[in-house]
Protein backbone atom coordinates (compact mmCIF):
# COMPACT_ATOMS: atom_id res chain seq x y z
CA UNK A 1 0.00 0.00 0.00
CA UNK A 2 1.88 3.27 0.88
CA UNK A 3 3.83 4.17 3.83
CA UNK A 4 2.15 7.59 4.71
CA UNK A 5 -0.19 7.22 7.94
CA UNK A 6 -2.66 10.00 7.98
CA UNK A 7 -4.26 8.65 11.33
CA UNK A 8 -0.98 10.21 13.35
CA UNK A 9 -1.74 13.76 11.11
CA UNK A 10 -5.22 13.70 12.52
CA UNK A 11 -4.18 12.92 15.29
CA UNK A 12 -1.86 15.94 16.03
CA UNK A 13 -4.48 18.04 14.92
CA UNK A 14 -6.61 17.21 17.93
CA UNK A 15 -6.70 18.68 21.33
CA UNK A 16 -4.88 16.43 23.59
CA UNK A 17 -7.59 15.01 25.72
CA UNK A 18 -9.55 13.88 22.46
CA UNK A 19 -6.57 12.88 20.45
CA UNK A 20 -5.75 10.08 23.98
CA UNK A 21 -9.73 9.45 23.85
CA UNK A 22 -9.82 8.44 19.89
CA UNK A 23 -6.47 6.40 20.55
CA UNK A 24 -7.92 4.77 23.61
CA UNK A 25 -11.21 3.98 21.84
CA UNK A 26 -9.24 2.61 18.90
CA UNK A 27 -6.96 0.47 21.36
CA UNK A 28 -10.10 -0.44 23.23
CA UNK A 29 -12.26 -1.29 20.56
CA UNK A 30 -10.18 -2.22 17.82
CA UNK A 31 -11.97 0.02 15.50
CA UNK A 32 -10.03 1.52 12.36
CA UNK A 33 -9.32 5.30 12.03
CA UNK A 34 -11.63 6.59 9.37
CA UNK A 35 -9.22 8.64 7.82
CA UNK A 36 -6.72 5.97 8.12
CA UNK A 37 -8.91 3.17 6.33
CA UNK A 38 -9.87 5.03 3.37
CA UNK A 39 -6.01 6.66 2.73
CA UNK A 40 -4.71 3.19 2.80
CA UNK A 41 -7.47 2.22 -0.15
CA UNK A 42 -6.31 0.63 -3.68
CA UNK A 43 -4.85 2.94 -5.43
CA UNK A 44 -4.25 1.89 -9.43
CA UNK A 45 -2.97 3.43 -12.51
CA UNK A 46 -4.32 2.27 -16.09
CA UNK A 47 -2.42 3.16 -18.92
CA UNK A 48 -4.87 3.00 -22.25
CA UNK A 49 -3.62 2.09 -25.75
CA UNK A 50 -6.16 1.43 -28.65
CA UNK A 51 -3.97 -1.27 -30.91
CA UNK A 52 -4.95 -3.60 -28.62
CA UNK A 53 -8.34 -3.12 -27.94
CA UNK A 54 -11.05 -6.41 -28.97
CA UNK A 55 -11.30 -5.81 -32.91
CA UNK A 56 -9.31 -3.02 -33.51
CA UNK A 57 -6.96 -4.59 -37.06
CA UNK A 58 -5.78 -1.42 -39.12
CA UNK A 59 -5.83 2.71 -39.19
CA UNK A 60 -9.51 2.55 -39.72
CA UNK A 61 -10.03 2.04 -35.97
CA UNK A 62 -7.26 4.10 -34.65
CA UNK A 63 -7.46 7.59 -35.58
CA UNK A 64 -9.83 10.31 -36.46
CA UNK A 65 -9.43 10.00 -40.73
CA UNK A 66 -10.80 6.11 -39.74
CA UNK A 67 -14.22 5.45 -40.79
CA UNK A 68 -14.60 3.07 -37.30
CA UNK A 69 -13.10 5.20 -35.37
CA UNK A 70 -15.54 6.83 -33.47
CA UNK A 71 -17.17 3.49 -32.68
CA UNK A 72 -13.45 2.26 -31.16
CA UNK A 73 -13.29 5.60 -29.31
CA UNK A 74 -16.58 4.46 -27.37
CA UNK A 75 -15.12 0.41 -27.03
CA UNK A 76 -11.83 1.72 -25.78
CA UNK A 77 -13.87 4.05 -23.17
CA UNK A 78 -16.12 0.92 -22.53
CA UNK A 79 -13.15 -1.36 -21.89
CA UNK A 80 -11.46 1.31 -19.50
CA UNK A 81 -14.48 1.43 -17.91
CA UNK A 82 -14.97 -2.70 -17.48
CA UNK A 83 -11.20 -2.23 -15.22
CA UNK A 84 -12.67 0.54 -12.90
CA UNK A 85 -15.51 -0.96 -12.16
CA UNK A 86 -13.47 -4.27 -11.13
CA UNK A 87 -11.03 -2.02 -9.39
CA UNK A 88 -13.71 -0.28 -7.58
CA UNK A 89 -15.19 -3.56 -6.88
CA UNK A 90 -11.52 -4.56 -5.30
CA UNK A 91 -11.66 -1.59 -3.16
CA UNK A 92 -9.86 1.31 -5.52
CA UNK A 93 -10.40 4.64 -3.76
CA UNK A 94 -8.65 6.29 -6.66
CA UNK A 95 -8.60 5.54 -10.05
CA UNK A 96 -5.81 7.21 -12.72
CA UNK A 97 -6.53 7.19 -16.53
CA UNK A 98 -3.72 7.56 -19.12
CA UNK A 99 -4.96 8.00 -22.31
CA UNK A 100 -2.14 6.92 -24.34
CA UNK A 101 -2.92 6.36 -28.14
CA UNK A 102 -2.58 8.57 -30.92
CA UNK A 103 -3.51 12.18 -29.89
CA UNK A 104 -4.11 10.77 -26.27
CA UNK A 105 -7.31 12.46 -27.08
CA UNK A 106 -9.49 9.54 -27.61
CA UNK A 107 -11.48 8.42 -24.32
CA UNK A 108 -14.89 9.55 -24.32
CA UNK A 109 -14.43 12.31 -20.86
CA UNK A 110 -18.00 12.15 -20.34
CA UNK A 111 -18.66 8.63 -19.38
CA UNK A 112 -15.72 8.85 -16.98
CA UNK A 113 -16.87 8.01 -13.58
CA UNK A 114 -16.73 11.47 -11.28
CA UNK A 115 -13.86 10.25 -8.74
CA UNK A 116 -11.92 9.34 -11.97
CA UNK A 117 -8.98 11.41 -13.55
CA UNK A 118 -7.64 11.12 -17.16
CA UNK A 119 -4.17 12.51 -18.21
CA UNK A 120 -4.45 13.67 -22.18
CA UNK A 121 -3.02 14.63 -25.03
CA UNK A 122 1.50 15.10 -25.83
CA UNK A 123 3.83 15.60 -24.82
CA UNK A 124 4.10 14.36 -21.26
CA UNK A 125 7.53 13.71 -19.72
CA UNK A 126 6.65 10.20 -18.82
CA UNK A 127 4.44 9.54 -21.90
CA UNK A 128 2.03 6.20 -21.31
CA UNK A 129 2.76 6.20 -17.36
CA UNK A 130 2.15 10.10 -16.93
CA UNK A 131 1.11 10.79 -13.33
CA UNK A 132 2.14 7.11 -11.52
CA UNK A 133 4.30 7.81 -8.43
CA UNK A 134 4.64 5.86 -5.30
CA UNK A 135 1.28 5.84 -4.10
CA UNK A 136 -0.13 3.33 -6.76
CA UNK A 137 -0.57 0.10 -5.60
CA UNK A 138 -0.85 -1.66 -9.01
CA UNK A 139 -0.25 -0.41 -12.77
CA UNK A 140 -2.73 -1.75 -15.71
CA UNK A 141 -2.16 -1.98 -19.51
CA UNK A 142 -5.18 -1.59 -21.64
CA UNK A 143 -5.61 -1.87 -25.30
CA UNK A 144 -1.33 -3.09 -25.90
CA UNK A 145 -0.17 -4.38 -28.72
CA UNK A 146 4.01 -5.93 -29.66
CA UNK A 147 7.07 -4.28 -30.19
CA UNK A 148 8.48 -3.63 -33.66
CA UNK A 149 11.30 -6.27 -33.01
CA UNK A 150 8.09 -8.88 -32.55
CA UNK A 151 7.19 -10.86 -35.69
CA UNK A 152 3.94 -11.49 -34.61
CA UNK A 153 1.15 -9.23 -33.40
CA UNK A 154 -1.46 -6.52 -34.90
CA UNK A 155 0.05 -3.28 -35.36
CA UNK A 156 3.36 -4.24 -33.55
CA UNK A 157 5.57 -1.43 -33.47
CA UNK A 158 7.40 0.50 -30.65
CA UNK A 159 5.93 3.87 -29.66
CA UNK A 160 6.66 5.45 -33.64
CA UNK A 161 5.67 3.01 -36.17
CA UNK A 162 6.61 5.95 -38.92
CA UNK A 163 10.15 6.10 -37.60
CA UNK A 164 11.53 3.96 -35.13
CA UNK A 165 12.83 -0.05 -35.91
CA UNK A 166 13.99 -1.23 -32.53
CA UNK A 167 14.11 -0.17 -28.56
CA UNK A 168 16.35 -1.68 -25.96
CA UNK A 169 16.86 -1.16 -22.40
CA UNK A 170 20.57 -2.31 -20.87
CA UNK A 171 20.83 -4.36 -24.18
CA UNK A 172 17.15 -6.20 -24.44
CA UNK A 173 14.19 -5.31 -26.94
CA UNK A 174 11.67 -3.73 -25.07
CA UNK A 175 8.17 -3.15 -26.15
CA UNK A 176 6.08 -0.28 -25.13
CA UNK A 177 4.59 -2.75 -22.15
CA UNK A 178 8.46 -3.19 -21.24
CA UNK A 179 9.39 0.48 -21.06
CA UNK A 180 6.10 1.17 -19.47
CA UNK A 181 6.58 -1.48 -16.37
CA UNK A 182 9.97 -0.36 -16.18
CA UNK A 183 8.53 3.35 -15.67
CA UNK A 184 6.21 1.79 -13.34
CA UNK A 185 8.88 -0.24 -11.19
CA UNK A 186 10.86 2.80 -10.91
CA UNK A 187 8.07 3.99 -8.59
CA UNK A 188 7.98 0.58 -6.92
CA UNK A 189 4.51 0.04 -8.45
CA UNK A 190 4.03 -3.66 -10.04
CA UNK A 191 2.05 -4.30 -13.59
CA UNK A 192 -0.55 -6.84 -12.81
CA UNK A 193 -2.99 -7.07 -15.90
CA UNK A 194 -2.68 -6.60 -19.67
CA UNK A 195 -5.10 -6.77 -22.32
CA UNK A 196 -4.76 -6.91 -26.01
CA UNK A 197 -3.82 -9.76 -28.65
CA UNK A 198 -2.16 -13.19 -28.06
CA UNK A 199 1.01 -11.59 -29.05
CA UNK A 200 1.53 -8.96 -26.22
CA UNK A 201 0.29 -11.28 -23.43
CA UNK A 202 2.45 -13.56 -24.26
CA UNK A 203 5.47 -11.30 -24.49
CA UNK A 204 4.62 -9.39 -21.56
CA UNK A 205 4.62 -12.12 -19.30
CA UNK A 206 7.99 -13.70 -20.78
CA UNK A 207 9.27 -9.96 -19.74
CA UNK A 208 6.91 -9.40 -16.32
CA UNK A 209 6.52 -12.74 -15.39
CA UNK A 210 3.03 -13.98 -14.21
CA UNK A 211 0.60 -11.03 -14.82
CA UNK A 212 -3.13 -12.13 -15.11
CA UNK A 213 -3.64 -11.44 -19.15
CA UNK A 214 -6.95 -11.10 -21.10
CA UNK A 215 -6.49 -12.26 -24.76
CA UNK A 216 -9.19 -10.62 -26.64
CA UNK A 217 -8.06 -11.01 -30.08
CA UNK A 218 -5.72 -13.88 -31.92
CA UNK A 219 -3.00 -12.36 -34.16
CA UNK A 220 -3.55 -13.57 -37.73
CA UNK A 221 -1.19 -10.68 -38.98
CA UNK A 222 -0.47 -7.05 -38.85
CA UNK A 223 -3.58 -6.15 -40.19
CA UNK A 224 -5.78 -9.01 -39.29
CA UNK A 225 -6.84 -10.92 -36.32
CA UNK A 226 -9.49 -13.09 -35.14
CA UNK A 227 -11.56 -11.47 -32.59
CA UNK A 228 -13.96 -11.62 -29.52
CA UNK A 229 -16.58 -8.96 -30.00
CA UNK A 230 -16.73 -5.95 -27.90
CA UNK A 231 -19.16 -7.17 -25.16
CA UNK A 232 -16.94 -10.61 -24.94
CA UNK A 233 -14.09 -8.28 -24.43
CA UNK A 234 -15.32 -6.01 -21.32
CA UNK A 235 -16.12 -9.40 -19.23
CA UNK A 236 -13.15 -10.70 -19.64
CA UNK A 237 -11.02 -7.53 -18.88
CA UNK A 238 -13.42 -7.09 -15.86
CA UNK A 239 -12.54 -10.71 -14.88
CA UNK A 240 -8.88 -10.03 -15.40
CA UNK A 241 -8.29 -7.22 -13.53
CA UNK A 242 -10.56 -8.55 -10.48
CA UNK A 243 -8.20 -11.50 -10.63
CA UNK A 244 -5.34 -9.53 -10.89
CA UNK A 245 -6.30 -7.33 -7.81
CA UNK A 246 -7.57 -10.24 -5.92
CA UNK A 247 -3.54 -11.28 -5.42
CA UNK A 248 -1.61 -8.33 -5.38
CA UNK A 249 0.85 -9.60 -3.44
CA UNK A 250 1.96 -12.08 -6.03
CA UNK A 251 3.14 -9.28 -8.44
CA UNK A 252 7.08 -7.70 -7.91
CA UNK A 253 7.42 -4.16 -9.67
CA UNK A 254 9.95 -4.53 -12.79
CA UNK A 255 13.20 -2.50 -12.17
CA UNK A 256 15.97 -1.80 -13.92
CA UNK A 257 17.98 -0.23 -11.19
CA UNK A 258 20.63 2.16 -11.29
CA UNK A 259 22.18 3.59 -14.40
CA UNK A 260 19.79 2.35 -17.75
CA UNK A 261 21.42 2.44 -21.16
CA UNK A 262 18.92 3.25 -23.73
CA UNK A 263 19.75 2.07 -27.54
CA UNK A 264 17.15 3.68 -30.10
CA UNK A 265 17.00 2.47 -34.10
CA UNK A 266 15.61 5.12 -36.61
CA UNK A 267 14.19 4.12 -39.20
CA UNK A 268 16.09 6.91 -41.07
CA UNK A 269 19.72 7.79 -40.81
CA UNK A 270 19.52 11.62 -40.13
CA UNK A 271 17.82 11.60 -36.87
CA UNK A 272 20.71 9.14 -35.31
CA UNK A 273 23.30 11.36 -36.75
CA UNK A 274 21.94 14.85 -35.85
CA UNK A 275 21.08 13.50 -31.93
CA UNK A 276 25.15 12.38 -31.67
CA UNK A 277 25.71 15.88 -31.90
CA UNK A 278 24.99 15.99 -28.44
CA UNK A 279 28.02 15.02 -26.30
CA UNK A 280 26.33 12.33 -24.19
CA UNK A 281 24.73 10.67 -27.28
CA UNK A 282 26.72 8.01 -28.84
CA UNK A 283 26.05 6.96 -32.10
CA UNK A 284 25.57 2.89 -32.14
CA UNK A 285 25.78 2.49 -35.59
CA UNK A 286 24.17 3.95 -38.69
CA UNK A 287 20.65 4.17 -37.58
CA UNK A 288 21.17 4.04 -34.08
CA UNK A 289 21.88 6.32 -31.26
CA UNK A 290 22.99 4.96 -27.33
CA UNK A 291 22.28 6.93 -24.32
CA UNK A 292 22.31 6.05 -20.53
CA UNK A 293 20.22 7.64 -18.08
CA UNK A 294 20.33 7.88 -13.70
CA UNK A 295 17.05 6.12 -14.22
CA UNK A 296 13.81 5.64 -16.12
CA UNK A 297 12.37 8.99 -15.44
CA UNK A 298 15.30 10.06 -17.36
CA UNK A 299 15.30 7.88 -20.03
CA UNK A 300 11.58 8.89 -20.47
CA UNK A 301 12.03 11.97 -21.05
CA UNK A 302 15.14 11.91 -23.48
CA UNK A 303 12.76 9.38 -25.41
CA UNK A 304 10.11 12.47 -25.56
CA UNK A 305 12.94 14.52 -26.81
CA UNK A 306 14.61 11.54 -29.23
CA UNK A 307 11.10 10.90 -30.86
CA UNK A 308 9.02 14.34 -30.53
CA UNK A 309 11.90 17.33 -31.19
CA UNK A 310 11.45 19.18 -34.59
CA UNK A 311 12.40 22.63 -34.33
CA UNK A 312 9.77 23.53 -36.59
CA UNK A 313 6.58 22.58 -34.00
CA UNK A 314 4.56 25.04 -32.69
CA UNK A 315 3.44 26.97 -30.70
ZN1 LIG B 1 -1.37 3.15 -29.73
Amino acid sequence: MNDRNPGDLASSLLPPTLAALALATTLLLGLPDAATAQDEGLRVYISADMEGVTGAVSGEQLGPSGFEYARFRGFLTDEVLAAIDAAREAGAVEILVSDSHGNGQNLLLERMPADVMVVRSWPRPLAMMEGIDARFDAAIFLGYHTSTANTRGVRAHTMSSANLTGLRLNGREHAEAGVNAAIAGHFGVPVVMISGDDAIVEEARAMLGDLEGAVVKWSLGFHSARTLTPEAGRALIRERVAAALARLDDFEPYRLDGPVTLELSYKNYLPAEILSYLPSVERADAHTVRWTGADMTEISRFLQVATNYAANRAP
